[in-house]
């Protein structure tokens, strides 16, 4: 590690072995091509801001716009002709980098390889994806500017996909070729992946992550960083907080078949009933609460507790004895739940009775109704375990009336005359393995951050004495990481973000990037790189 110069807060709690959340040392590149006066360009300089909005303006005007059931490119070539538009665009916006690194198609999937001289390095790999949510016509009239302008008013950049996130993978790119103008040649082999459909079904990064795993292995790469959380203040401190976790998702659709009939004389109970008997019981019975020590929540939480003088005493008291004494814990939990619903849902699974069909006209009984509900897994939960929680109501239900169960293709309960329930899994998806916040990779990201931000990008609010906490966080929705799981433990999903408080509409109407948060992701990088170039694998161990 590199402190020399800085006037540095130092490494805070390391030395403590009872410390819940130390604070890094600085991680400055030692490199020589790494220059305060490079990442002050970067940041500062008219010239280069002005530049880089045109890059970023002109990819925003290509409209790369996914809609769900997509399909690939062999099956529609004409709906992905907006993606070959942007290839070209960045062929011809970025041709140093065009020319310094491996590009590979697969599909309107890009990879992009930066060869680095030591192969027995494991490469860094860095995403963002290309497509963006379309725009509503009917929402059109509502924008300041039009969505596909990339108006830039001199501070922010406006329309689809200027902060989600066409802004990460422009940026990835200028770093790339600022590295190159200072001839710099990675020692790490850096690799760039750009999916194309993850505001969609994410079949795109599922190929990219196929290949990359066929050519790597599995556990090859350094680090993911993908799009993700920034930062967020609380008691007075700054946090970054890159997501560690994603929760799991189920889509459990049920369907209830049963005897038709004429409406004049019913049974007591219609399908629709006992489907709605279904979802009563269902919704009585929600999941509770878990906060066990692998929760990024707890984690987040001790950070608070043992940084933020200003936080209550009993809570803080609580929250440093949550991961030994249940009482404590349970004070906790009941804090989150209260303090929002938000919160709540970070360290429950969630249940959300979605959809609703059955019944087709006044004087026929229903014979078929099915229902959608959608579950959100917490962490320490798996898909199965819900399904199970499903099956137990399913169970009630159908012995009260006399039904059967077939639960994907497996029959529990023998369909009766009555009918049966038909229960099947649409995408599940497991909870996202946690990525490690106790190691090497760790330390230098965080190390990075508390150098860039505090140094940097913000001095002087660290003047005295103040510094930034790096502190895990979960994304409650997936990126495109969850194909990419078995390429490496470490996988944060963090976007470097300005301090300015505005909305960004990502999703919405009036999306907009604030540009010094543009600039800070090309800086920021810059000085990841450079970093993550000079450490060797064998210390990224467990400490
Ligand atoms: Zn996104």
């Amino acid at each position: 590690m590199n402190n020399s110069g800085f006037n540095f807060v130092g490494t805070i709690g390391y030395d403590n072995p009872d410390s819940l959340c130390p604070v890094p040392d600085y991680f400055v590149p030692s490199s020589s091509f790494y220059k305060n006066d490079t990442i002050d360009l970067i940041l500062h300089d008219e010239n280069f801001r002005n530049n880089s909005v045109t890059k970023l303006s002109g990819s925003i005007q290509i409209p790369t716009e996914v809609y769900d059931e997509w399909g690939l490119i062999d099956e529609n070539p004409e709906k992905w002709a907006n993606f070959e538009k942007l290839h070209v665009y960045l062929e011809q916006t970025f041709p140093l980098f065009h020319k310094n690194l491996k590009k590979e198609k697969i599909y309107s999937g890009l990879i992009y390889t930066w060869e680095g001289s030591d192969s027995n390095l494991k490469p860094l790999l860095l995403m963002a994806h290309q497509d963006v949510v379309p725009v509503q016509i009917e929402t059109i009239k509502d924008w300041t500017h039009e969505p596909f302008s990339g108006y830039y008013d001199g501070e922010f950049v406006w329309g689809r996909g200027t902060s989600d996130c066409k802004n990460l993978l422009i940026a990835l790119m200028e770093t790339i070729e600022e590295l190159i103008k200072v001839d710099f040649a990675p020692k790490r082999t850096i690799i760039l992946s750009f999916g194309a459909d993850e505001e969609s079904a994410g079949r795109s990064a599922f190929l990219l992550a196929k290949k990359l795993e066929e050519r790597y292995g599995q556990n090859s790469m350094y680090a993911i960083i993908d799009e993700g959380t920034g930062f967020t203040e609380s008691n007075g401190k700054i946090f970054a907080m890159p997501a560690v976790a994603e929760k799991g998702y189920l889509d459990a659709v049920i369907s209830l078949t049963t005897p038709g009939g004429h409406s004049s004389i019913p049974p007591d109970h219609t399908s629709i009933g006992i489907v709605s008997e279904l979802i009563q019981l269902a919704e009585s019975n929600p999941f509770a609460p878990l906060l066990t020590n692998v929760n990024p929540i707890l984690g987040f939480l001790q950070c608070v507790a043992e940084h933020c003088p200003s936080i209550d005493k009993s809570l803080k008291k609580n929250i440093l004895k949550a991961h030994l004494d249940i009482d404590a814990n349970q004070k906790v939990i009941e804090y989150l739940e209260k303090k929002s619903l938000a919160s709540k849902y970070l360290i429950t699974t969630s249940q959300a009775v979605d959809v609703i069909q059955g019944g087709a006209k006044s004087n026929a009984l229903p014979e078929h109704v099915s229902v959608l509900i959608n579950y959100r897994i917490a962490v320490e939960s798996t898909y199965l375990e819900v399904a199970e929680n499903v099956t137990g109501h399913l169970k009630q239900v159908a012995d009260k009336y006399n039904l059967g169960i077939v639960r994907e293709g497996e029959e529990l309960l023998k369909p009766s005359g009555n009918g049966y329930f038909n229960f099947t899994y649409n995408d599940p998806l497991e909870a996202a393995p946690i990525t490690p916040t106790n190691d090497k990779a760790w330390e230098v990201l965080s190390g990075t951050l508390r150098h860039f931000y505090e140094k940097m990008v913000y001095p002087t609010r660290f003047e005295n004495d103040d510094y930034l906490i790096v502190a895990p966080a979960m994304s409650t929705g997936n990126t495109d990481t969850k194909s990419y799981w078995k390429l490496s433990d470490n996988i944060y999903r963090f976007t470097p973000e300005s301090w300015k408080e505005y909305d960004s509409h990502a999703h919405s109407v009036d999306e907009k990037i604030d540009f010094e948060s543009h600039l800070q992701i090309i800086a920021f990088f810059y000085e990841y790189i450079l970093n993550v170039d000079g450490i060797k694998d064998e210390v990224n161990v467990v400490i």
